[in-house]
C-alpha cells in the first residue's frame, strides 16, 4: 500500500486529521473535489479584505484544548460577533438581550423584560415540542414574530412548527446589556482570514484538488489502508437508503465603492419578504485594521437560503427526527465498511468549527494509538 490513510475532503476536519496523522508519521493522501482547500471556512483576499467565501465564520469555543490548538497555527485577533437584526428597516440588537427588549418594548430593567416575556408566553405551555413553542416560551410572541419566524422559515424552508427546538437554543438569551452573540470563553478570527490556518495544517501533505473520490473510489481505496470520508454519508452510499435532507445556500458577493456600508459585520434580515437572511460586510471582521476601515471600498456578501438538490453543495444538515433516523441507518451500514465518516457532512451534525476540530483530534488519537 502506498498510503496509510486516504482522507476525502480538505475542509477543517480533513485538515486537522491529516495534520495529526502526518505528524504521527503516517503516510497521508488527501483528495478534494473543489478547486481549493478549506471547505466552507475558505477565505479569499479581495481589495485587501479577507472575504469569507461561504458565510460569516467566527471562531468561538469554550474548549481550552481546541483554542490552544488552533492558535499554534495562526494568530487570532479579538472579534466579538454582535449582529444587528433588520426587520423591515427597524433595527434590533442580537442576540436577545436587554438592548433588544428596550428596542422592542421600551422596558429598561431585567424585571420588566421578564414580566413582558411571561405575559406573552401563555400561548405555549409544557415542554416545547418544536422551534415555535421553544422560541415563544423563551422570548415571547413579539420577538418571535419579528426576529425569528421569518428568518427561520426562509433559512430552513419549512414552518417553525416542523423544526426541532434545539436550533433556536443555539442563541444566547440574556437579561444584561450585552450584544455578544456567543457565550464561549474564547472568540476571534485568524489574522488575514482562515486560509493561513488551513495552509499550515496541510504543510508537507499531498493534496489532490479537483478530485472526486466517488468517481474513482475503488482505485483510491486500493492505495490506502484506511479511508476517512468527510463528504455526505448518503452520497457515499449512492443514496441507497434514501436521501438525507440538507439546506443549500447561495452567496452573492459584491464590491461597493464606499468605506462603510452597514457599520457592522453581520446584519440579519428577519422579514420573510427579504429573500436573503444575512448580509455580511467583511472589513468589519478586522476591527483593528484602521487602514482597511478608511479604504473607500467594501465587499459585502448576501446569503440566500436555498432548497438542496443532488449535486449542490450541502451546507446544513436538517437534524429532525425523520432525518436522524435515516442517518442512524447509514451509520450502521458504515460500521461494517472499511471507511470512517467524520465532519459536518460525514456525521450529519450541526458542528461549529470548534466541535469539528475536537472531533478530528479525537479521531486522530484513536487512529494513532
Ligand atoms: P466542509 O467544510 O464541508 O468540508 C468537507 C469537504 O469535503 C469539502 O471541501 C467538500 O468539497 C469535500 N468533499 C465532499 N465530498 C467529496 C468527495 N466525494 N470527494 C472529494 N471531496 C469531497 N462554525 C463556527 O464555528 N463559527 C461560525 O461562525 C460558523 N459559521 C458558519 C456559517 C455557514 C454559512 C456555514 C454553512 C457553516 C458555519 N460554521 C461556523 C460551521 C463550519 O463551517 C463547519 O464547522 C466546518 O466548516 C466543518 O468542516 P468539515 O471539514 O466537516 O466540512
Ligand atoms: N435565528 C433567528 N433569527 C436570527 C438569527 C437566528 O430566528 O436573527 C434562528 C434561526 O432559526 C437560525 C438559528 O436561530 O437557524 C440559529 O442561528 P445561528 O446564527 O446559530 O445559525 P448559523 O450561523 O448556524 O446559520
Amino acid at each position: 500500500m502506498k498510503y496509510d490513510f486516504l482522507i476525502v475532503g480538505a475542509g477543517l476536519f480533513g485538515a486537522v486529521l491529516a495534520h495529526e496523522l502526518h505528524a504521527a508519521g503516517r503516510r497521508v493522501f488527501v483528495v478534494e473535489r473543489r478547486g481549493a482547500v478549506g471547505g466552507n471556512i475558505r477565505s479569499e483576499v479581495r481589495d485587501g479584505i479577507p472575504v469569507h467565501l461561504y458565510g460569516a465564520h467566527i471562531f468561538h469555543t469554550s474548549l481550552r484544548g481546541v483554542w490552544d490548538y488552533v492558535n499554534r497555527f495562526v494568530d487570532f485577533h479579538p472579534f466579538i460577533n454582535s449582529p444587528v437584526a433588520n426587520y423591515k428597516g427597524e433595527l434590533y440588537n442580537l442576540p436577545f438581550n436587554m438592548n433588544t427588549f428596550y428596542q422592542m418594548w421600551g422596558v429598561r430593567t431585567p424585571a420588566e423584560a421578564r414580566e413582558k416575556i411571561a405575559s406573552q408566553r401563555s400561548a405555549a405551555s409544557g415542554e416545547p415540542q418544536n422551534l415555535e413553542e421553544q422560541a415563544i416560551s423563551l422570548v415571547g410572541c413579539d420577538i418571535y414574530e419579528k426576529l425569528i419566524k421569518g428568518y427561520t422559515e426562509k433559512q430552513w424552508g419549512r414552518d417553525c412548527r416542523e423544526l426541532p427546538a434545539f436550533i433556536i437554543r443555539r442563541l444566547p438569551l440574556r437579561f444584561t446589556y450585552d450584544n455578544n452573540y456567543f457565550n464561549d470563553r474564547w472568540q476571534g478570527i485568524p489574522d488575514g482570514g482562515y486560509n493561513g490556518l488551513i495552509k499550515n495544517l496541510f504543510a508537507g501533505i499531498e493534496v489532490s484538488l479537483g478530485t472526486d473520490f466517488l468517481r474513482n473510489r475503488e482505485e483510491f481505496a486500493r492505495n490506502a489502508e484506511r479511508v476517512v470520508y468527510t463528504g455526505a454519508i448518503d452520497e457515499y452510499f449512492d443514496y441507497a437508503l434514501g436521501e438525507l435532507e440538507y439546506r443549500g445556500l447561495r452567496f452573492e458577493h459584491e464590491r461597493i465603492g464606499t468605506a462603510n456600508l452597514q457599520g457592522v459585520a453581520v446584519m440579519n434580515f428577519s422579514a420573510r419578504e427579504t429573500p436573503y437572511t444575512r448580509r455580511i460586510e467583511h472589513k468589519h471582521f478586522e476591527p483593528q485594521n484602521a487602514a482597511l476601515a478608511e479604504k473607500p471600498v467594501t465587499v459585502v456578501t448576501k446569503e440566500y437560503p436555498a432548497d438542496w438538490c443532488r449535486g449542490d453543495d450541502a451546507y446544513y444538515p436538517v437534524n429532525d427526527e425523520k432525518n436522524q433516523a435515516l442517518y442512524e441507518k447509514y451509520a450502521a451500514r458504515a460500521a461494517s465498511e472499511r471507511v470512517i465518516f467524520g465532519g459536518r457532512l460525514g456525521e450529519y451534525k450541526y458542528y461549529d468549527m470548534d466541535k469539528t476540530v475536537e472531533r478530528a483530534l479525537a479521531l486522530a488519537k484513536t487512529l494513532t494509538e
